[in-house]
């Protein structure tokens, strides 16, 4: 989940995915759009499998085989509408690129949760160390491993007796 505003786009993910596979000589076939529909159905941290998951929860009929939820999530992570933005179980775990700002990412090792942040001081900084390497920045990805606050607290409370 995320605080963050999305951004208002012109264009549809469909109808960019569709552009975008046009350019290598692919059409948005039925599979295709069920895949992207679903994926921009909501803003949500998600990996392969919890989408393949998704998709086989779909009670309208239109089924998805892992192999062609595999290849779209390639093709969407390279027409720019998604990006991966970090890998908590040695898993990629994908996000909206398109119509969402840019931030970054604390993952929690415990419970895998992404707690979302923008921070502009590490933008200017990141800015300010490329300008020195003559360094053109096209994305980054920012992965800060720890323990969330959850997971930080005490598994077992302690009584206020112990503390005096
Ligand atoms: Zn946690
Ligand atoms: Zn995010």
């Amino acid at each position: 989940m995320s605080d963050l505003t999305a951004v208002d786009v012109a264009v549809s993910p469909e109808t960019k995915f569709r552009e975008y596979l046009m350019t290598q000589g692919m059409r948005l076939t039925t599979e295709r759009e069920t895949i992207v529909r679903e994926v921009f159905a909501s803003h949500e941290h998600f990996d392969a499998d919890q989408l393949v998951s998704r998709l086989n929860q779909r009670t309208d009929g239109k089924r998805v085989s892992r192999s062609t939820v595999y290849r779209a999530l390639a093709q969407l992570k390279d027409s720019g509408l998604l990006r991966a933005v970090a890998r908590p179980n040695d898993r990629e775990v994908y996000e909206h690129d398109y119509g969402y700002p840019q931030h970054d990412h604390l993952i929690c090792k415990e419970c895998g949760d992404l707690i979302e942040f923008v921070d502009d001081s590490l933008n200017e900084m990141l800015s300010r160390v490329a300008a020195q390497n003559g360094f053109r920045i096209s994305a980054h990805r920012l992965e800060v491993y720890g323990k969330c606050a959850n997971c930080c607290r005490p598994k077992r409370r302690q009584r206020k007796t112990d503390m005096i």
